[in-house]
């Protein structure tokens, strides 16, 4: 695959699976933005890496939950580099509850960073994407979003609602050279997994064809693919990553 001259947002992509799809895509040659919303010097890490390795790449912060903020993050890199390629709709976040424990805060919180953080990038490139009729969204759900979960009502709301987003917006710019599609990971180690207890964990595995969890690598890889030329006649689609989990 090659990504030579192509521009790449990755939103969250200071740990875990954004930090790998970022340092990919700059591997197939993305000049990648690597935004964080806390974690400053992590996101400067990734850069560091990926300048090291020969790419381009520099990080930016922004919450993606807040429109406005998400409305200058996507405006600052049409300004500096002209265009916008590829994006990578990764920002996420957990606050898992029973449903009757959730608080209404604990909802909201994810829904806004989950969802409604993927809306606010998505509307605002797609004015780029539209202007260049090219576009590569790549929207991170999970295979929650397909199957549901206990005690994350909230989260698999809000991955099940990106799947929609990505259907819909799939319709509306296909006829424009704009493709959007959806990744769906079962259980990938990383911070967000590595707090559930060993007993949790050994009962995910049961549940998993492939008996083990899954590493960032084969998420970039498949977010790569989605964002190539090779994924041309590819969109609307809900690629699972997930060792069979959810067939
Ligand atoms: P992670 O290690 O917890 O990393 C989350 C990333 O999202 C961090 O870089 C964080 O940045 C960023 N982020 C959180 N809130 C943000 C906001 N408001 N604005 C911008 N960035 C924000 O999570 P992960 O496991 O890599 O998960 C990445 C994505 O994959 C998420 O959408 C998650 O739901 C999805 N997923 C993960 C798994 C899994 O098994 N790990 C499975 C299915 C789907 P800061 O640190 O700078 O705040």
């Amino acid at each position: 695959m090659d990504l030579k001259g192509k521009i790449a947002l990755v939103t969250g992509a200071s740990r875990g699976i954004g930090r790998q799809i970022a340092i990919t895509l700059a591997g197939y040659g993305a000049a990648v933005v690597v935004n964080y919303n806390g974690s400053k010097a992590r996101a400067a890490e990734v850069v560091a890496e990926i300048r090291e390795n020969g790419g381009s790449a520099e990080a930016v912060q922004c919450d993606v939950a807040e429109f406005g903020r998400a409305k200058e993050l996507i405006d600052g890199i049409v300004k500096q580099y002209g265009r916008l390629d590829i994006l990578v709709n990764n920002a996420g976040i957990t606050r898992d509850n029973l449903i009757l424990k959730m608080s209404e805060e604990e909802f909201d919180a994810v829904l806004a960073t989950n969802l409604k953080g993927a809306f606010n990038c998505t509307k605002h490139a797609s004015r780029q994407m539209l202007k260049q009729r090219y576009g590569r969204i790549v929207n991170v759900s999970s295979v929650s979003g397909v199957m549901g979960n206990a005690g994350q009502a909230n989260y698999c709301a809000s991955k099940a609602g990106v799947i929609g987003l990505t259907k819909s917006v799939a319709r509306e710019l296909g006829a424009k050279g704009i493709t959007c599609n959806a990744l769906a990971p079962g259980f990938i180690r990383t911070e967000m997994t590595e707090i559930l207890s060993d007993e949790v964990k050994e009962s995910m595995k049961e549940q998993i064809p492939l008996r083990c969890f899954g590493e960032t690598k084969d998420v970039a890889e498949a977010a790569a693919f989605l964002a190539s030329d090779e994924a041309a006649y590819i969109t609307g689609q809900v690629l699972h990553i997930d060792g069979g989990m959810a067939m």
